[in-house]
């Protein structure tokens, strides 16, 4: 990143990076943790679920390929290994163990109640101190909360089936 591209930034570099790589972490394991379930899902509506992960997947590689790239722009360099991602993580990995629909629907639900949590804790601190990742992260956090709503609503529909 250019000159008064770092001055711009008012907080500890090495810490941001820190902190950008552990998101970056997260969507790793949140893409793969969608991916894989969509995969190997059964149950009622599983149509509808398998597209609905299979989507938020696809949102959850853009949040690391937008991480990654404000990574490399303020001087860091994202994870370079599967394993860092399991160790630097915040939300972890929830092996979908049971394919049982309402089971990896509310695996990927905690996983995303989490990452909700830990964007919104980061905006707290990157509202003064770096306006262009706080943007990055808003507009993530926004895609979050819609993936927890879309969740939501699927275990709700599973519910609801039993009354047909
Ligand atoms: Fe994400
Ligand atoms: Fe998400
Ligand atoms: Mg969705």
């Amino acid at each position: 990143m250019g000159l008064q591209g770092r001055k711009i930034v008012d907080f500890d570099f090495t810490k941001l990076i820190t902190l950008l790589n552990k998101a970056y972490a997260d969507e790793w394991l949140a893409y793969y943790q969608y991916w894989v379930g969509a995969q190997i899902i059964e149950g009622p509506m599983r149509g509808e679920a398998v597209k609905e992960l299979l989507e938020h997947a696809q949102d959850e590689l853009k949040h690391a390929d937008m991480i990654s790239n404000r990574i490399i722009q303020l001087g860091g360099k994202p994870l370079l290994s599967p394993q860092d991602w399991y160790k630097e993580s915040t939300c972890g990995y929830k092996t979908p163990s049971d394919a049982f629909i309402k089971k990896v629907v509310e695996q990927n639900r905690d996983s995303e109640q989490c990452a909700i949590v830990v964007y919104n804790d980061m905006l707290k601190i990157l509202r003064d101190t770096d306006t262009t990742t706080y943007f990055m992260i808003e507009s993530i956090l926004e895609d979050e909360l819609g993936h927890e709503q879309d969740l939501e609503n699927l275990l709700t529909d599973l519910v609801l089936i039993k009354k047909l």
